[in-house]
């Protein structure tokens, strides 16, 4: 072999800042037997022309924390790796336009303070004293960031490379993979200089990730836009303030209008997200080439006019400058704009951490966690922003292309909780899904499957922008409060097709669900929730056991957990096992029908045992047709989700409505349901469960059978047990304005934050704004006095009981 390691113990295939920072944070972890393969140069990708900036913005928890990560990380780096690079943290302003984007700007303030960072709301006439050359009459306020900078991204990349050479790790430049074979539970990467034998291998290969997944046998859920930034010349008003301030003009964004505006020398950058913008590589006749290291797309300047002008009346300096210089380079997107770092699906021993919009900023943080998914196979905070498998088989070319498009052109949009995107829609239609349009059902989109989030009548303003709001105001808000109360008197149906769904069955089944899980395991005949904890007793998931048979189960489980949690069981079978794991999502439908009239609608087209109690399931007939009929209701009233074949979904829903018709059942959608559950304290799945509480943080100890023999994270939560949990789950009543508190609110008491929210929302049946969190466990106590900061303003909330807001003892579930 030629040069090359005949062995690593990880090979990363890439070598843009997000592939060198995974080396550099697994060498500084210890593992420093590891090989990174770069085809060209370091930088050769979209890292060599980025524009460099370094935000810490955003409104997604996670992806804040990698960003927070990130600049920490920055700032002490050169000094860490003795290599010095320019880094200016010169702070940023991010103008608001409306009341709507001020708010978003709150909350995530609320956020980044939450996580000790000083993010700061300006006045208009604050943003002048910052940034004397911006005209201001036309906006609310701004976000400021002081960790917000820019950095000179080749440097960055070879500073880490510097870092995790010095460790003891290897880079080969000049060396591209060009296939990888398993063999003796070992990956061989093949390279023109030789062959390498790994553990682990991660594609960190950027917009040719691609072409990298394809050797794994892999379709990437990515697509590459063309971005472009321009330079402008040296305008001495700039120059000035510069030097008798010592320091550049902090980065601007003017979100609203879509672009960024930064000092660059002397000069200026303006870099915009056109709506009217540009997909690459996407069709026949524009084939990705083999090899565009250090290369660039041609200018194309029309599609920024409107953003130059816009930017010529916010900062008139910007018209005095003469453009210099255009890149227009390729960046690559997932269908929601976030990365791909974690396990690469269905593939062993492989992980991604590519496809990267924001690769400068988020490279830091995504290095750590990508080298903790590969040491070890769990991250420190929940991750699932970032989770390859978030996507799952329908994501194909077209889908990618659609939603990468519309990301990119609503780069800086406000992501408002009622709102359904329209690009990259029906790819997976329920049977009844016209039956549910010409109801009124308004749709959203959850893992690829249309279901109705609301019904709208006659004259409702169905509009994208009458659900653009962070209130409670809008026809659909109305109409979700119908709903509830519909469940509440009569009866509701939900369509609800995509639920995820395994047959788990063989010899053993049961006795490794017990091991699997924390709690029991439902008997024949029954059904139940198991949780499923890591060996740190974090929450990984949460599934219905439906029990049909000693050793045979069905698992049903969120529909965009679907890979996730198919992939943790099959990885925990034992070697050997006579269990069979089988994905059968495709096979089943499912109609939910609850509401105190249930039964009787129930009972004129089926002659199954309505008596049968709370969490039982029978096989049953209607319409002529087999049903699995289950006595449950996440709405928390008496009702059975109706489990049919996918071929006999019509017939069933048909008659079900028909039935239903002179008990008052109406349709309801994904919005109601939401109300529905957090009355009755039930968790979803991402926001109340997640990895970054354990078992027993999320108050969910009736769920844990420490007496049972062992099972995966019982150690840490015995431990746990003994030592105290260090905050709870609580349920909270807020006397809330005119917004329901979202994910990741703050809680005060005494004036500190003394915890979180994990979701919110509106509770129809109790008339009150309900948010479900996590707190300090000395303050659980019911009655306690809180505060909630719900987009900036504190308002009082109380913990209350330990039991649901609605049916408290569960009666009318039993009923
Ligand atoms: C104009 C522009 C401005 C931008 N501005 C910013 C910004 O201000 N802030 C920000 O955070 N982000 C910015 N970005 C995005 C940023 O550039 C990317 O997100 C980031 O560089 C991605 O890094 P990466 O390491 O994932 O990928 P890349 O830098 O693309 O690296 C991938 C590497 O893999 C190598 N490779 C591919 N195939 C193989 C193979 N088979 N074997 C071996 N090696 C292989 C490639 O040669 C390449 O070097 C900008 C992008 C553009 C186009």
């Amino acid at each position: 072999m030629s040069g090359i390691a005949g062995h690593a113990r990880v090979v990363i295939i890439g070598g843009g800042v997000v592939g060198v920072s995974a080396l550099y944070h697994l060498a500084k972890a210890g593992w420093t037997d590891c090989v990174l393969l770069e085809k060209n140069e370091l930088t050769a990708g979209s890292t060599w022309h980025a524009a460099g900036n370094v935000p810490t913005f955003s409104s997604s928890w996670s992806i804040m924390n990698m960003q927070r990560y990130s600049a920490e990380l920055y700032r002490g780096l050169a000094e860490a790796v003795d290599y010095p690079m320019n880094y200016h943290v010169t702070g940023s302003i991010r103008l608001g336009h409306s009341k709507e984007r001020l708010r978003e700007f709150q909350r995530v303030a609320g956020m980044g303070r939450y996580q000790g960072m000083d993010l700061d709301i300006l006045s208009p006439d604050e943003i002048k004293s910052r940034y004397p050359f911006t005209e201001t009459h036309d906006l609310t306020g701004a976000l400021y960031d002081p960790y917000d900078g820019d950095i000179d991204p080749a440097q960055l990349t070879q500073a880490l490379a510097k870092g995790a050479r010095d460790l003891g790790a290897k880079i080969y430049r000049f060396c591209p993979a060009t296939g990888v074979r398993r063999e003796n539970d070992e990956w061989v990467i093949s390279t023109e200089k030789g062959e390498i034998r790994c553990e682990y291998v991660v594609n960190a290969a950027g917009y040719y990730a691609r072409e990298v997944g394809k050797m794994f046998g892999r379709d990437m859920p990515m697509m590459v836009m063309s971005h472009q930034y321009m330079l402008f010349d040296e305008v001495p008003e700039v120059a000035a303030w510069s030097r008798e301030n010592g320091k550049k003009l902090p980065l601007m964004r003017d979100v609203d209008s879509s672009y960024y505006l930064r000092q660059e020398k002397n000069g200026f950058n303006l870099g915009p997200y056109e709506r009217k913008c540009r997909a690459h590589w996407a069709t026949m006749d524009d084939p990705m080439p083999a090899d565009f290291s250090f290369q660039l797309f041609p200018d194309d300047l029309e599609r920024l006019e409107w953003y130059i002008n816009d930017a010529v009346e916010r900062v008139p300096l910007l018209g005095t400058a003469g453009l210099t210089k255009t890149i227009n380079g390729p960046i690559p997107y997932t269908p929601d704009g976030n990365p791909l770092i974690g396990p690469m699906p269905g593939v062993p021993n492989a992980f991604e951490a590519c496809v990267f919009t924001f690769g400068i900023c988020q490279g830091g943080g995504a290095g750590k966690v990508l080298a903790e998914w590969v040491m070890e196979g769990e991250t420190e905070w929940d991750m699932w922003s970032c989770d390859p498998r978030r996507f799952t088989g329908f994501c194909d070319q077209d889908y990618a292309v659609a939603k990468g498009m519309e990301v990119y052109g609503h780069e800086y949009a406000m992501h408002f909780p009622h709102h359904a995107w329209p690009a990259g829609r029906n790819k997976k239609l329920s049977p009844v899904h016209d039956r549910v349009a010409s109801l009124g059902g308004q749709f959203g989109a959850y893992n690829g499957w249309e279901r109705a989030n609301w019904y709208a009548r006659p004259g409702d303003d169905t509009s994208e922008e009458a659900t653009q709001t962070w209130a409670r105001e809008g026809e659909w808000f109305e109409a979700v409060r119908r709903e509830c109360l519909a469940v509440r008197d009569a009866a509701g149906i939900l369509d609800l097709p995509g639920f995820s769904r395994f047959r788990v069955e063989g010899a053993g089944a049961r006795d490794w669900l017990l091991s699997m899980t924390t709690g029991l395991v439902p008997k024949p005949g029954r059904i139940g929730l198991g949780y499923f904890a890591d060996e740190k007793g974090r929450i990984v998931t949460e599934m219905s056991i439906m029990a049909l048979g000693e050793d045979f189960f069905f698992l049903i489980t969120a529909a965009t957990a679907q890979w996730h949690d198919f992939e943790w069981l099959t990885k925990h079978l034992p070697a050997g096992s006579e269990i069979k794991i089988q994905d059968v999502t495709e096979a089943f439908s499912c109609q939910i029908l609850t509401g105190p009239k249930s039964r009787d609608i129930l009972s004129t087209v089926t002659d199954a045992d309505l008596s049968k109690p709370w969490l039982t399931h029978q096989s049953a007939q209607i319409a002529g047709n087999w049903c699995q009929l289950v006595r449950v209701s996440f709405a928390g009233e008496l009702g059975w989700e109706i489990h049919t074949k996918v071929e006999d979904t019509v017939a069933v829903f048909d008659a079900v409505m028909q039935a239903g018709e002179p008990h008052g059942l109406k349709p309801f959608g994904m919005f109601a349901l939401n109300s529905l559950r957090l009355e009755k304290g039930y968790r979803a799945w991402k926001g109340d469960l997640s990895t970054d509480y354990t078992v027993l943080q999320g108050g969910l100890e009736r769920f844990v059978k420490f007496e049972k023999p062992d099972f995966i994270g019982k150690q840490a939560l015995l431990a746990e047990r003994q030592r105290g949990v260090s905050k709870r789950f609580v349920t909270l009543v807020i006397e809330a304005g005119d917004c329901d508190a979202p994910y990741m609110s703050t809680l005060w008491h005494d004036g500190k934050v003394v915890g979180e929210t994990t979701s919110g929302g509106w509770g129809h049946r109790i008339g009150k704004s309900i948010a479900l969190g996590m707190l300090r466990a000395d303050l659980t106590e019911p009655g306690t006095e809180l505060e909630v900061e719900i987009f900036g303003d504190r308002f009082a909330a109380t913990v209350q009981p330990d039991q649901p807001l609605w049916d408290s003892s569960n009666e009318r579930l039993r009923a």
